[in-house]
């Protein structure tokens, strides 16, 4: 599991914006970009990512 700290500090290296755990991925808030984790470690890296829709805020699911 992804430790909240790290979450804090780790940022979408396109748009520089937060990221957010969804499931087994980090979601970049902005672009919506998926990055993968793998090993427990998140692999911050474009080329990796998938495409999506940007994630929801808290209480809108
Ligand atoms: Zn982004």
């Amino acid at each position: 599991m992804i430790d909240e700290e790290l979450l804090k500090i780790l940022a979408c290296p396109v748009c520089k914006t937060e990221v957010v755990l969804e499931g087994d991925r980090l979601v970049c808030v902005k672009c919506g970009l998926r990055y993968p984790i793998r090993d427990d470690i998140p692999v911050m890296l474009k080329e990796e990512a998938e495409p999506g829709p940007p994630p929801r805020k808290k209480g809108s699911a």
